[in-house]
Order: C-alpha cells, then structure tokens, then sequence
C-alpha cells in the first residue's frame, strides 16, 4: 500500500473514541488479571534495570520457555553490568550460543561497557541515556524504564499492536512508519500511567497468553467487555492488518436516501467496524456487484418512488474497496411514512447536526446545503 493510502487511513481514524470511563474500566480489568493470571518468570517483581534489561534483549527475538535457561546462565556468570563490561567477547558469545541474533550480545556487551565509560557503572536513570545504549530500541527502552522505575512508557510490541487493534477493531496497519504512530500514541492513550511497569508487563501478558494470534481466548479474557473484535474470529483473524500483506476486497454499498416532504430517514450505525457510531441512511452492502434495478424497484413497495441515483467517489480502506452508490427515493403515499427503530425520521435542514461518514457527509453537503 502507498504511504499515502496508509497516511488517509490514520488521519481518518481517530486514536480512540474511549471516554475516560472506560479507559480507567480497561486498566484496572486489566491489571487485576494480571495480579491472579499473570506469567511468573524469573525476572518478575524485581526493579534491576540491568536484570530487565537482559531478559528484555533475550526475549527479543527468543521464546519465553527458551530464554529462561539462557536468562538464569547469564545472570550468574554477569550478575551486574560491572562484571558484564569486564567479559571477554567469546565468553559472552559462548553463553549466547544458541540463542542466535549474536548481534544482541555484543550489543549488550559494548552498551555495558558504555554504561560504566558514560555512567560510573550505574544503570542510567533517564529515558534519553537508556534510549542511547547499543541495541536498545524504543521497546527496550520503555520496557526498562517503566519497569525499572515506574516512568509512563508504553511498550508497543507484536503483543501491544494485536491486544489493541483487536480491542479497538483498528484497521490502520502496523507495518508503515504513520501505522507504527498511530499505534504509539493508542499505547500511550490505554497506559496506566500510574502503574506504568505492571500495566506494560500485564499488556505483554494478555498477547501471549489470552489474545494469541490464531486462538485468541475471549472467554477468558478480562478485557472482553470493551473489545471490538471479541467473539468475532473473521476481525480477530484479520487484526492487526499488515499493509504488504493486505488483499483488498471490493465491496459494495447502495444508500436509500428516503425523502418524505421536508424529511429524510437515518439509522445510526452500531458500534464496531468502520465509522461506528455515525449516522447514515439506510444501507445494503455486498460484494461482487450493487444491487439491480428490479431490486430497488421492489425494495420499498409503490409508495417509495426511485427518482435518481447517485455514484460517489470509491471509498478506500485498508483491505477494503468501497463502491458506493446513493438511490434516492421519494415518498408518494397519502399519510406520512413510518418506519420502525432503529430508523428515525429527521428534518432535511437539520442534517448537519448529525455526523455522517465522510463520503455521506460531502453527498448532504453538495445536495442540501
Ligand atoms: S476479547 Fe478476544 S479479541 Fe478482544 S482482546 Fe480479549 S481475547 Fe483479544
């Protein structure tokens, strides 16, 4: 996908419409899984910046149950950064061996000796030091400082971006430099700033053990409540979307806009998937083709006269091309027209008080200004 494409895709979707309410429900949902539920791993519940910062490098690119062993061999043989800056290269690849990606030993190996060069051999403190150490990263850097020293980081891994594109039932990618921005400022919008390091560690927790990728346990899952995507295998199986990946499908929408006198018929659209929450007119979507004719003939009975029809602009997302058309029909009946709830009848003049998804919103704009 073109950067611009994913650019269109993050600056329509807002970063969240959660009222603090509910971001203070998902927190604490959250974090009290974690006390009962979450892993325990040998470098839970300590606050050794150094001890967090090699479990963290480890894990990189390492199974938990793989790197436990490698974790335990290494803090005994360097159970501080001191006698870490002081190893032998071969020594430190010949406890690494195995684990494979070598370039996170020496890496750690050259940010230790960094460590006691720039910092007398104390872990440093702050974000800008942390962040400047050979082979740590953003993730590293926000695992270690939140965890550490409680600093309002957010980590933002594979765990972070499936956890919250499914809760969200976010569509924007994870693999373009906006997508990865848009996820960064989501993350720092769920955090518990508060409890920073527990929040992270929870966050990672919920990736791996309940929201997996292919098997993702709803059930179970502490947050279910306020996720989008819960019990939703298509979303969850296609969340979160990888932009090189996407195979984009076309889809097509017919609008009714019914027009009774001065009126016109809305529904407001439920809360999931795309422009959730807003207005529109009364739709069908469907792949393949819009509908025929004789269909739209048929759709509202005799009283419901279909006087024009209007193609607007494709709409695209993600993996997704919108077709759209809008029918316009018009009330010839000698009552008024009546439809049930959801459907509601609202003055023509009043439409602008109403949001509608962009391409409806320009269709309104141009036909009833
Ligand atoms: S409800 Fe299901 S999809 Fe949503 S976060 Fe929990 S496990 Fe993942």
């Amino acid at each position: 996908m073109a950067s611009k494409e994913v650019n269109n895709v993050c600056e329509e979707r807002e970063h969240s419409q959660r009222t603090e309410g509910e971001l203070s429900l998902f927190r604490s949902k959250l974090l009290k899984w974690f006390d009962n539920h979450g892993r325990i791993l040998p470098w839970r519940g300590i606050a050794d910046p150094y001890k967090i910062w090699v479990s963290e490098i480890i894990l990189q690119q390492t199974q938990v149950v793989q790197g436990w062993d490698y974790y335990h061999r290494f803090i005994s043989a360097y159970p501080n950064v001191q006698s870490l800056a002081e190893a032998k290269e071969e020594e430190v690849l010949l406890l690494w061996q195995g684990l494979g990606y070598y370039s996170r030993a020496l890496n750690m190996l050259t940010a230790a000796r960094q460590v006691v060069e720039l910092y007398g051999g104390i872990f440093p403190r702050e974000e800008r030091d942390v962040a400047s150490l050979k082979g740590v990263g953003p993730y590293t850097t926000a695992a270690i400082m939140s965890i550490a020293y409680n600093a309002p980081l957010a980590v933002v891994d594979g765990n972070v971006y499936r956890v919250l594109s499914r809760v969200e039932g976010c569509e924007v990618p994870i693999d373009t430099t906006p997508g990865q921005k848009f996820y960064r400022t989501l993350a720092e919008i769920f955090l518990d700033r508060e409890k920073a390091g527990k929040y992270n560690q929870a966050m990672m927790d919920l990736g791996a053990m309940i929201c997996t990728p292919s098997t993702p346990q709803c059930p179970e899952c502490p947050v279910a409540e306020l996720c989008l995507s819960r019990d939703n295998l298509e979303l969850q199986q296609l969340l979160p979307i990888k932009a090189k990946r996407v195979a984009v499908e076309d889809r097509y929408i017919d609008y009714f806009l019914l027009l009774d006198g001065d009126s016109l018929w809305v529904e407001r659209r439920d809360k999931k998937g795309i422009w959730k929450g807003l207005y529109q007119f009364p739709m069908q979507e469907q792949k393949g083709r819009f509908l025929t004719e004789r269909q739209l003939n048929e759709r509202y009975g005799e009283d419901w006269k279909l006087v024009e029809t209007t193609d607007l602009p494709d709409h695209r997302l993600t993996h997704r091309q919108l077709h759209i058309r809008v029918h316009t029909y018009q009330w010839q009946g000698e009552l008024s027209s009546a439809f049930e709830s959801p459907l509601e009848q609202i003055a023509i003049s009043d439409h602008h008080l109403y949001a509608f998804p962009k391409p409806l919103r320009a269709f309104l704009n141009s036909h009833f200004s």
